[in-house]
């Protein structure tokens, strides 16, 4: 059986190399099972050729390629009337009925054989390892039998076509990869801290977690003070500089497990996962100490670069949505820079 070259007539050959070509060249799964389907279905005398993909209830199996339409959207086929491809699943053998109308497996469907004159069944599954990943199948018209050669040919594309399949595997490697780079656009160049968008959606995912595993989760807002003073002073592109060097400075003061990213101008907000309000604090007092005695390069400076912040913690009092809890650190920094500025302040909330 495995001997391929003695058995395949050249024309069968050409099948196999066309449709490893294919494979090789085409990006798309789908796109790649078609071209299998296809090679089929010309090179024999079939009523229909496709590809299956069968549900892990078995209940249920997807139509991923047929012949005759690249266009497929994951038709679905009910098992039940599909006692053949059952019993290939559970064999992990194909399964050859050469004559429908004698087949007492088949009797109960003859209405629908005849309508479409089908003489025999080929299903071949489509095996990995263990796994059967699908079916090929194959209905043939006309009172024929198949050659030996065109089974074993139906051998080796169920094996090209196994491959294809487990390549889609790593197809999605790629998608997850794409996805890495997606991150990336996620980050704020000026100051290399994440953005606003991707902060939003880190929000939405470590407060999920907090509340299903009852964990704390705090926000600090940072503000730099009196930035437009900087601005005004040093000029914009120095004010971006600095803007920079802030941030470096905050990066290199927070734990692995917190996350920075740009709020929006000069403002900047920290997650701190699994972090209580005593805890956040500290960290932020921290950060504050580190923004203010670094030096930025300005000699002659008078006036130092400081920050403002604001913490809040989830769970808290008046705390039980994400908005509530970057309302509440927005608070308490505004009540930071009203108590005079370089400092911080944690949420207190009034009665
Ligand atoms: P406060 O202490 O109350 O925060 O005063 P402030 O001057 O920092 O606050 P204000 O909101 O009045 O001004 C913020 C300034 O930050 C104004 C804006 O031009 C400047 N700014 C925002 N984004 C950037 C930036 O990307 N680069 C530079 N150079 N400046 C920026
Ligand atoms: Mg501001
Ligand atoms: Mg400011």
């Amino acid at each position: 059986m495995d001997d391929v070259s003695n058995a395949l007539q050249s024309d069968h050959w050409q099948g196999l190399l066309q449709i490893a070509n294919h494979l090789f060249q085409v990006r798309r799964f789908n796109e790649a099972l078609y071209h299998v389907v296809r090679e089929v279905a010309s090179r024999m005398e079939v009523l229909r050729c496709s590809i299956i993909f069968v549900d892990d209830r078995k209940e249920i199996a997807y139509v991923v390629a047929t012949h005759e339409t690249s266009e497929i959207k994951r038709i679905p086929l009910d098992l039940k009337k599909y006692p053949e491809i059952v019993q290939a699943v559970h064999a992990k053998e194909p399964v050859f009925i050469p004559n429908v109308s004698q087949d007492v497996m088949m009797a109960p469907f003859q209405g629908v054989f005849r309508q479409i004159s089908l003489q025999s069944v080929l299903v071949h599954p489509l095996i990995q390892g263990e796994k059967v990943l699908g079916n090929l199948i194959l209905k043939i018209s006309s009172p024929r039998v198949l050659t030996h050669q065109e089974l074993q040919f139906v051998v080796w594309v169920s094996r090209l076509a196994s491959s294809a399949i487990r390549n889609a595997h790593h197809y999605e490697t790629l998608l997850e990869e794409r996805d890495q780079l997606e991150r990336l656009a996620m980050i704020d160049f000026l100051t290399d801290t994440y953005n606003h968008r991707y902060f939003n959606a880190r929000l939405e995912e470590e407060f999920n977690r907090a509340i299903r595993y009852n964990l704390s989760l705090s926000a600090i807002l940072l503000d730099i003070d009196d930035f437009k003073w900087v601005n005004d002073t040093y000029g914009h592109r120095r004010g971006d500089t600095i803007l920079r060097e802030v941030a470096s400075v905050i990066k290199g003061t927070i734990r692995k497990t917190d996350f920075l990213a740009r709020y929006g101008g000069e403002e900047f907000v920290i997650l701190l996962p699994q972090t209580d309000l005593a805890g956040a604090y500290q960290e932020g007092e921290r950060i504050r100490q580190a923004v203010r005695n670094h030096s930025y390069g300005e000699t002659n400076q008078t006036k130092r670069i400081t920050l403002s912040l604001g913490v809040a913690t989830f769970p808290g009092r008046k705390i039980t949505t994400t908005d509530d809890l970057i309302r509440a650190a927005d608070t308490a920094l505004y009540q930071a820079k009203r108590l005079g500025k370089d400092r911080i302040e944690a949420f207190a909330p009034s009665e």
